[in-house]
């Protein structure tokens, strides 16, 4: 195949064209050095700027204030899901889970070795297909702080606000979402995302976290697990991932220079409205999540039956046409289409339009 195609998978996901161009014209000799950036020392003068750069432009995209560091960090967001609680909790304090999928049941395994929490909302009973209504959520006292997931990659939810009664500093993994809207930073006590879905490549972690959070990091713990530690050597303890932050600073770069989280945000809002519109408009096909939980950037859809067939079939189909990783998550079928910040509006335009005109080979009667 000499063409690309248009590749809706959840992650690892699709990075901007020019990004891409751009990094394959620097990988043999970057910027004139003799060197590709992957063979280059971390503590040299051209990955400094390079790690410099990731930073301060990922700080301006998200307008993120001095009381808090930016870390990039390894072993993805589910190493996230043990490093908060080996951090973050002080005395036996509990923590307020807000449980709306796979990702959080991932944190609260890691809270079950050994630490108090509490789900204080849960959509279980919803099949995690509906969130749960934050506003009138109880939260406890003496925690260490509120975890949520703002975009269930899964399921195709997304949260639209945030809680503003919660207890303690709000933890939000946002992997499959940061970097689509505008946000308030001080808001959150820590955001973190693997970069996999809306940064770059996988292998870098990013993490958001408010300055006096660090000085709970209890010096028992491992080096390479302690927050503070990574924020005293801004990220160089040790050999960090430079050539996923290289890529991620191109990607903070290529927001920046068109127009920032504004204008994807609003790029975003459309792509969302076109295909969603597709699916409901479609005699076939049916979106399971209600109209205010959806995601912008996971859309999860099924045939009206669940005729698995059909699905397949449409599949395939999509597949020929140049349009691939629709398949839904391994644990709930179905159809999905993750629509991050590198889907075109022109891509997302043709694939609302082959819905719409897609015929099943086999009609069942
Ligand atoms: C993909 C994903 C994860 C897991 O990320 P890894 O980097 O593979 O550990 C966790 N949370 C959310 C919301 C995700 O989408």
């Amino acid at each position: 195949m000499s063409e690309r195609i248009v590749n809706f998978s959840a992650g690892p996901a699709a990075i901007p064209e020019a990004v891409l161009l751009e990094a394959q014209k620097d990988l043999f000799n970057y910027k004139g050095s003799g060197l590709s950036i992957m063979e280059m020392s971390h503590r040299s003068k051209a990955y400094d700027a390079v790690h410099q750069a990731a930073i301060s432009n990922l700080t301006q995209l998200l307008n993120i204030p001095d009381n808090y560091s930016v870390l990039f960090l390894q072993g993805g967001a589910s190493h996230q899901f043990a490093m908060l609680p080996m951090n973050l909790i002080q005395n036996n304090e509990s923590v307020d889970m807000i449980h709306t999928g796979s990702w959080t049941k991932k944190a609260i395994g890691e809270l079950k070795k050994g630490y108090n929490y509490q789900i204080v909302a849960s959509n279980e009973d919803e099949n995690h297909l509906k969130l749960p209504d934050l506003d009138n959520v109880q939260f406890n006292e003496n925690t260490a702080y509120t975890f949520m997931c703002s975009n269930n990659t899964i399921f195709g939810t997304q949260f639209k606000t945030f809680p503003s009664h919660a207890k303690s500093p709000l933890v939000v993994d946002m992997s499959s979402e940061i970097l689509s809207r505008e946000l308030n930073i001080n808001d959150f006590g820590v955001i973190f995302a693997g970069a996999q879905k809306n940064i770059g490549p996988s292998g870098v972690t990013v993490v958001i976290i408010r300055n006096d959070l660090l000085e709970r990091s209890p010096e028992s713990i491992p080096v390479y697990f302690n927050y503070q530690n990574h924020a005293k050597a801004n990220s160089l303890y040790n050999t960090p991932p430079t050539f996923g932050i290289y890529m991620a600073s191109l990607v903070f770069q290529y927001l920046l220079d068109h127009g920032g989280l504004a204008a994807q945000e609003k790029r975003n809002n459309d792509k969302a409205e076109r295909l969603y519109g597709a699916i409901d408009s479609s005699d076939l096909f049916y979106c399971p999540v209600p109209e205010n939980d959806r995601s912008p950037m996971n859309v999860v859809f099924r045939h009206k039956d669940h005729n698995e067939a059909i699905e397949a079939d449409f599949i395939a189909v999509a597949k020929a046409a140049g349009f691939d990783g629709l398949k839904g998550h391994r644990s709930v079928g179905g159809l999905r289409a993750s629509t991050y910040n590198a889907q075109t509006i022109e891509n997302i335009e043709r694939f609302s339009q082959f819905i719409s005109a897609y015929k099943p080979a086999t009609v069942s009667a």
